[in-house]
Parts: structure tokens; C-alpha cells; sequence
């Protein structure tokens, strides 16, 4: 078993009501929950998904975490159904967990220890090697959409308007998409999970100076939500600070001088879902003809799964070797067979002058008509030039809740300026 020291702290910040963040660390399991949905209903589905970890029974490999998270998804959705006044609510879920490693790990290594990360939602998982700070996880945002494609800068995403809207989360689908990882031991990694409320607040720069100048894991921790909060706090804080002993010998020892290559052999076995393979290549073709087109749904916001140039993707493509390469041409075929299974999304965006919720893809090129689900009640002359440029383009959710969860929330700030 590989051997960690660890801690956490959570506060409400300065703005909102209630925290609706949870986390859980237990000595082989360590997560946050980043809750959503009113009347309670985000720190109960937050509260669900952390007890489901907690009742666990032998999660000792990478799939057993996925299904964990599964599990955890279908609690969520029954206690939705069970009771009206919950009805929307979500929650993200990141993971890291001592599991044993896969077939599909190089046995070469003689890694037979790894750690398993499970993540959805735009809850955040970091490793500090030495003194880089490598982001693991890619956020399942719109912000995060925006800003791979091209949209808006990472700066202007963290002060985004629109900044908390997930576009997956457990308690909105049945089938909920779950990115999966196996990264290797190694003594002297720290690693930081977090919710949003904190890496919205803080720099990358000073995220590294407060987790490389506080030893104590805990006491890291409450140094990241302390100054998460004194810099603003518009959202619950949530930071988990996890020391890798791996060996069991002190990881103080090995932190310094390691930094630089190394970090990119942390990554073993990466499991990207992706609701619909096809539109991997759409936003390909997109990004070699980078000329908007004409008005209307484009694909580019439709590859809100892209993973080519997402920071994970870029971090693990540049450097890892055959092993990974082979890893991936299997994980492409494992996606080429899930996206046969994947329900279509939905995207909110314009029909004649109007609003509107459709099922199917804003795409403009193939005879594939997307399905006018609903109306949303609002015109398009009625939005900001802002929210218009969005709509034409047609923000893509995975759950129909999600999607009209933005059209309203498009609704309110056209009448309320
Ligand atoms: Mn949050």
C-alpha cells in the first residue's frame, strides 16, 4: 500500500449563503465534491456522493473507482426522484485513490501499486513535482470550452460570468462520462485537489508558493482556502493537500530538484470520456480553418469534450512514450464503441428569432437535424451581444437539465440587464 500524509480544510467564502463544498480523505481516498442546485439540494448531492465514498467496499482498482463514481451518480439521481423540492441538483466529484495497477499499466515498470483519479465536473485535480505544478484533470465547463476555444483567455474565464456552469456533473444523467487516470507512485509528489472557489481565486503562481512554503498537508490546506478567501471568496473553498511517501520514507526528502521532465511519467493510463467521438474530428478540422463561417450553431463550442488541446492532453501527448501511445489507440477504440451507447446532447442556441433548447449537435455541415426540444421562452434580440454570440454558436451541455438551467439562467440576466 502506498503511504500518504494528508489534509484538508473547507469554508464558505465571503459571498455565498451556505458551502455546499464537501471532501472527504480517509488515508488510501481523497476527494472534493463541489455541490449545486437550491434548497439545499447541492450539499445534500455533495454530501451523497463523499458517503458513497466513504461506504465503500475494496475499491482496489481504477475501473472499481469509476464504478464507485457511477454508484455514487445513480444515489444522487434516485434521491432527486424521490423528492421534487431536489430536483437539478449535482454535484462534481474528483477522486485520487491508492488502487492496484492495471493489465494496461507497462508490468515493466513493476508498478503493481498506482494512484486512480476519477473526475467529473470542473473540480480540479494538481501534482507538485518539485516546482511545477501540472494541472491533471480538464474541467467539464463551459468557461473551460471557451477558452480551448480560443473564446476568451484563462484569465477572463476565472472572472467569467458563467463561470460555475458544469457541463457534466453526477445527479443530472444516468449514464454519467467519467475521465479516469493512473499515475505513478512517487515519493515527495504533492498533490491538491480543489474546487473551483479556489483556483478562481488564486493565481498558479501562488497556489505553488503556499503548497512548496507549508510543510504540514493540513496546514497547507487551510493556507490555500485562507488566502482563496482573502482574495475574494465568490464560492465555497474547498482544498485536500495529499503527500506521497510511496516507500514509506519521509517525502521531504526527495521534494526538491526533481522538477521538469519527470513529471510527465506520472501518467500511466489516461481514460478520457467523450460523449461523441465524431466531434473530436469537427473541432479538428475547425481549429486548421480557423475562419468563423457564417452566423449560426458552429462546432466549436460543440467540442466541449475536445481533448486535443486540453492542458491534461497537451501535458500528456508531449511527452509520453509508446506505452501511452498504445494506451490511447486503445482508449479510441473503447470510445469509438461508448459513442455508440452516448445519448445525444443537448445545446442551447437560436431558431428563427427565438431561444431554444435542442437535442442533437450545432452542426452546421452534416444532414444531421438537431431536434428542437423546447423553447426557452426569450428572444434572441433580447441577450446581450455577448450571450448572442454565445447562442449562435450553441452551448452544448450532456443533460437536458443543464442545458435549461442556462436558458433560464440566459432569461434572467436579459431582464435583469
Ligand atoms: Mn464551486
Amino acid at each position: 500500500m502506498t503511504a500518504f500524509a494528508w489534509g484538508s480544510d473547507s469554508d464558505i467564502g465571503a459571498v455565498r449563503a451556505n458551502n455546499q463544498d464537501r471532501c472527504f480523505t480517509d488515508g488510501e481516498m481523497f476527494a472534493v465534491a463541489d455541490g449545486m442546485g437550491g434548497h439545499n439540494g447541492g450539499e445534500i448531492a455533495a454530501g451523497l456522493a463523499v458517503e458513497a465514498l466513504a461506504r465503500r467496499e475494496g475499491v482496489t482498482t481504477l475501473d472499481a473507482l469509476v464504478g464507485l463514481v457511477h454508484a455514487a451518480n445513480d444515489t444522487i439521481i434516485e434521491r432527486g426522484r424521490s423528492d421534487p423540492s431536489l430536483r437539478g441538483m449535482g454535484t462534481t466529484l474528483c477522486v485520487l485513490a491508492d488502487v492496484a495497477a492495471s493489465a494496461a499499466t507497462d508490468p515493466a515498470t513493476g508498478d503493481d501499486r498506482v494512484l486512480g483519479v476519477a473526475n467529473v465536473g470542473d473540480s480540479r485535480l494538481y501534482v507538485l513535482d518539485g516546482e511545477q505544478l501540472t494541472q491533471l484533470t480538464e474541467d467539464h465547463s463551459l468557461v473551460e470550452a471557451l477558452v480551448r476555444d480560443g473564446c476568451i483567455s484563462r484569465e477572463e474565464a476565472a472572472r467569467h460570468p458563467q463561470r460555475n456552469i458544469v457541463t457534466r456533473a453526477l445527479g443530472i444523467d444516468d449514464k454519467v462520462l467519467v475521465d479516469a487516470w493512473e499515475l505513478r507512485v512517487v515519493s515527495g509528489d504533492r498533490y491538491l485537489l480543489c474546487s473551483d472557489g479556489l483556483f478562481n481565486e488564486l493565481s498558479s503562481a501562488r497556489i505553488v508558493q503556499l503548497l512548496r512554503t507549508v510543510d504540514e498537508p493540513g496546514a497547507a490546506a487551510t493556507a490555500l482556502v485562507t488566502a482563496a478567501r482573502d482574495a475574494g471568496g465568490h464560492d465555497n473553498i474547498t482544498a485536500v493537500v495529499v503527500d506521497v511517501f510511496g516507500d514509506g520514507s519521509d517525502p521531504r526528502d526527495h521534494r526538491p530538484g526533481e522538477a521538469g521532465e519527470v513529471v510527465d511519467d506520472r501518467v500511466l493510463v489516461v481514460r478520457r470520456a467523450i460523449p461523441e467521438i465524431d466531434d473530436t474530428h469537427e473541432t479538428r478540422s475547425s481549429e486548421a480553418t480557423p475562419d468563423p463561417g457564417p452566423p449560426g450553431p458552429s462546432p466549436g463550442v460543440a467540442g466541449a469534450t475536445e481533448p486535443a488541446t486540453a492542458p491534461a492532453a497537451r501535458f500528456t501527448r508531449r511527452r509520453l512514450g509508446l506505452i501511452v501511445a498504445a494506451v490511447l489507440v486503445v482508449v479510441v477504440l473503447v470510445l469509438t464503441v461508448a459513442s455508440a451507447y452516448a445519448r445525444s446532447p443537448y445545446y442551447v442556441g437560436g431558431a428563427g428569432a427565438e431561444v431554444v433548447v435542442f437535442q442533437g449537435r450545432p452542426d452546421g455541415t452534416l444532414w444531421i437535424r438537431p431536434n428542437v426540444e423546447e423553447p426557452v421562452n426569450l428572444g434572441l434580440a433580447e441577450l446581450s451581444p455577448d450571450d448572442l454570440e454565445l447562442v449562435r454558436r450553441g452551448v452544448r451541455f450532456d443533460g437536458l437539465e443543464q442545458a435549461r438551467a442556462f436558458g433560464v439562467e440566459l432569461a434572467l440576466r436579459s431582464r435583469t440587464g
